[in-house]
């Protein structure tokens, strides 16, 4: 079971929000929703909950499966 639910936070501003995961797809790219900075992923990171988010995708959950 995945958890769906990420918590992305911005690193421009700080600013937090909770984000439901596309289940068979990776999110790219984020527009801040305060600052309307575009978020893409870190270097190794398939997208960008992998990256800024809570939780990683849950492709990458599927995967490891050692998250918590
Ligand atoms: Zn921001």
């Amino acid at each position: 079971m995945s958890a769906l639910e990420s918590v992305l936070t911005c690193p421009e501003c700080g600013f937090s929000k909770r984000e439901t995961m596309p289940v068979d797809a990776c999110q790219f790219f984020y527009e801040c929703t305060a600052c309307q900075v575009v978020l893409r992923p870190r270097r190794g990171d398939c997208c960008v909950f992998c990256s800024y988010g809570s939780v990683k995708c849950p492709s990458m959950q599927q995967q490891c499966g050692c998250e918590t």
